[in-house]
């Protein structure tokens, strides 16, 4: 485990033998072990909101071959007192009889800023002194003492991977994120380094997606899913927010809000999703509904491990707009006009374009002029060039041979049916 940013306590080891190993049978529940460092809380309200799979799902071990998850929380935890700080007693004695794993929401701060004035950052239960006083147990000290025997440690948002808002400059804190604090030699008793699903907050299901997808390494009925250098679900995190983004096309025609509540792309307004890797925009916030550009705000990074310094000022566009976003224009102010030019092609029914007259109710819908029909003709002359056209003599005579071929068929069946001679 490393040393903490000012150097001066003593660096922590990661000699620790873990004080128990999986068990040879089947894995048939495994405990988590929440902790919440400098945590706003929002990423375990993520986390309960999550639909594919539930929380509920985990918990009741309904999901066909995963194993029950015996949740451990502060806050939804039924426990309270003692019997709730019970469980991490024993799971740091090597008492717990279970495989579990830590999932820590928050980031890591400076335990020893704080004791050098007497208090702590965040923590979690009391050791009790020998003169009966209460003293609180850091968060940081739970992570530290019961990392080295979790089969999986997990950072739960932007703040638990990187640091995030706490850790941003100026803080006073010395904040960091789980990785940072643990060090990269970290490997959890299944051989894994920290695993980190980032977002402030994340979405609900890419934390328990992953949740399930490392039980179900652990249970040993699924392969161990891809990560990328950093400890992300490489599934999730590979692409940027901007690829996947509902108003991907307007950027690329060159089109851009220039007012909160339009519908085009939201790059001048200060969006930086062209960069940031995220699915807040195909996977939705909650049950695949709303997520940040699908409801009209802007991408600020909060994925990213340099957020929030690297996105600040916020609603302020990213310097790289202007060069990106011209070129969009020039691009967009040339290719708008064709789509245009295809897009009336495809508004008319073969019929329509015969008869020169669209029959709605609805509106008067105005057809083609000369200019128009010239630019469809040879439009369609690009577009069918080496093929036939419908309706050709070519295909027809496709047709013919088609149903030629059909008739003999019907005609054959017919004979062996004995109904023509
Ligand atoms: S709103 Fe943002 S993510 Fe969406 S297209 Fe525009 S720049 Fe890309
Ligand atoms: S789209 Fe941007 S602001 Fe929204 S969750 Fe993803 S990284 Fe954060």
């Amino acid at each position: 485990m490393a040393d903490t940013d000012s150097g001066s306590a003593t660096r922590l080891t990661n000699t620790h033998t873990p004080t128990f190993g999986l068990a040879s049978g089947p894995v048939t529940e495994v405990h988590a072990f929440w902790l919440a460092g400098m945590s706003c809380d929002g990423c375990s309200i993520a986390a309960v909101g999550a639909e594919h799979p539930t929380v509920e799902q985990l918990v009741s071990g309904s999901i066909p071959g995963l194993p029950k998850v015996v949740l451990h929380h502060p806050v939804l935890d039924v426990e309270a007192g003692e019997a709730f700080i019970a469980p991490y007693r024993l799971a740091r004695e090597g008492k717990l009889g279970a495989p579990y794993v830590v999932i820590y929401e928050g980031s890591v701060a400076d335990e020893r800023i704080a004791a050098h004035y007497g208090g702590y950052w965040s923590a979690m239960g009391a050791n009790i002194g020998a003169d009966g006083s209460h003293q609180p147990i850091p968060t940081a000290i739970w992570l530290k003492d019961l990392a080295p025997g979790a089969a999986a440690m997990i950072a739960i948002g932007t703040c638990a991977t990187w640091g995030g808002v706490p850790a941003a400059a100026g803080n006073v804190t010395g904040s960091m994120g789980v990785m940072d604090f643990l060090g990269k030699d970290y490997l959890s008793t299944l051989g894994l380094p920290v695993i980190n699903i980032p977002g402030c907050s994340p979405v609900g299901d890419n934390f328990t997606e992953t949740v399930a997808a490392v039980l179900m390494f652990l249970a040993g009925v699924g392969p161990l899913p891809a990560f990328d250098e950093l400890g992300r679900p490489a599934w999730m995190f590979k692409d940027t927010v901007h690829r996947g983004c509902v108003r991907a096309g307007s950027y690329e025609e060159g089109v851009f809000a220039q007012n909160y509540g339009d519908t085009e792309c939201l790059v001048e307004l200060g969006c930086w999703g062209p960069v940031v890797q995220c699915n807040m925009v195909s996977r939705g916030a909650i049950g695949h509904a709303g997520g940040c550009m699908n409801t009209g705000g802007i991408c600020i990074g909060c994925t990213m491990p340099g957020f929030p310094d690297a996105f600040a000022p916020f609603y302020k566009a990213p310097p790289g707009k202007t060069l990106s976003g011209n070129t969009s224009r020039a691009v967009g102010s040339f290719i708008r006009p064709l789509r245009r030019i295809s897009q009336r092609k495809g508004n008319l029914s073969p019929r329509w374009a015969r008869t020169g007259f669209v029959p709605s109710g609805w509106g008067h819908v105005e057809m083609p002029g000369p200019v128009m029909r010239a630019a469809h003709y040879f439009y369609k002359k690009l577009q069918y060039s080496g093929q036939f056209t419908p309706a050709s003599a070519r295909q027809q005579s496709l047709q013919a041979d088609g149903h030629k071929f059909i008739g003999e068929v019907k005609r054959h069946i017919e004979q062996q049916d004995g109904l023509k001679p």
